[in-house]
């Protein structure tokens, strides 16, 4: 079986401009933003926009279609009023950061259905001084309001982190924990990351280590959940708890780690996306479409001949 190679490309100057771009560079898949990242005002997508979107991807046979939320988003934030401001400057107002998340993912949500999107992958969150237990129960709160908002077939995903500060989905319990609160099996999934699994400690990179780290998250969380790979290799050094994405085989997870992690059986079929800083540091690029491409090849005859 296959997988599906894509990237996280940009969707500037109009979103179905993210279809050509993932063409250019040789996606089957796609992962982009449908907010701006920098800030919490939605974009106002066009529907001539939308419907371009959805004719160049079915023309190019391309998907799964997926976003991932915006990095403010943040579930596990106190529910209240706390002094915010622009980046090292004295705070200028208050604001509520867990209702600014709800709501944004809520318009995720709702740009995903008109899109036609599988899912919106989303950090968990970080507990901001308040207990785990606490954090969790907001987190599956806030997902629940959002799912129940906005009815229909785009699903969330949750991503394991790399573990750094209080940020919650270091652990496969962790990602358990929230999603059992949620309770929604049908609009939940999973998104694992080969860098944050590896930065939080989860040995991919070693011989069988691929193998043993599922077998782990399909007995906390199942398989079946599993519906994205964020295929990175990593620019910091293993169980560091530091997301640094490095380009396909040069980091820490290096060709062979990438040859086992890619030639696992349980993760074929699975749409694979890559978010790379790129040879050029332009991002996603052919380059390491074609690693990612190559490594998958070599690891399943590796596999093959076992
Ligand atoms: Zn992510
Ligand atoms: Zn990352």
């Amino acid at each position: 079986m296959g997988m599906r190679f894509g990237a996280h490309v940009s969707s500037s100057g109009g979103i179905s401009n993210a279809i050509d771009r993932g063409l250019a560079i040789g996606c089957e898949s796609l992962q982009v933003f449908t907010h701006n990242p920098r800030t919490w005002a939605p974009i106002r997508h066009k529907d001539d926009e939308i419907a371009a979107f959805r004719a160049k991807a079915a023309e190019a046979g391309m998907g799964p279609l997926v976003s991932h939320g915006l990095y403010l988003i943040n579930l596990g934030a106190p529910d209240a009023e706390v002094p915010t401001g622009p980046p090292g400057k004295p705070a200028t107002k208050t604001r509520n950061i867990y209702r600014f998340s709800v709501e944004s993912l809520v318009q995720h949500l709702e740009i995903g259905e008109r899109l036609g999107l599988a899912g919106v992958v989303l950090h968990v969150g970080s507990s901001k001084g308040s207990t785990y237990d606490e954090a969790v129960a907001r987190i599956a709160a806030g997902i629940r309001e959002a799912l129940e908002r906005v009815p229909g077939a785009c699903q969330v995903y949750l991503e394991n982190t790399a573990g750094a500060g209080d940020t919650i989905g270091r652990s496969f319990a962790q990602l358990a924990d929230v999603a059992n609160r949620v309770d929604d099996d049908a609009r939940v999934g999973f998104c694992l990351d080969t860098q944050h699994l590896f930065a939080s400690g989860y040995p991919v990179h070693e011989p069988d280590g691929i193998d043993r780290v599922l077998d782990d998250f399909d007995a906390t969380v199942g398989m079946h959940r599993l519906r994205s790979l964020h295929l990175n290799d990593s620019a910091t050094a293993f169980a560091s708890n530091r997301d640094r994405h490095a380009n396909i085989g040069d980091g820490g997870i290096g060709a062979d780690g990438m040859r086992r992690i890619l030639g696992c059986p349980r993760l074929q079929g699975l749409p694979v996306v890559l978010e790379v800083p790129g040879i050029d540091n332009n991002g996603p690029d052919t380059e390491n479409m074609e690693r990612a491409r190559r490594f998958h090849r070599e690891g399943r005859e590796l596999r093959g001949s076992q």
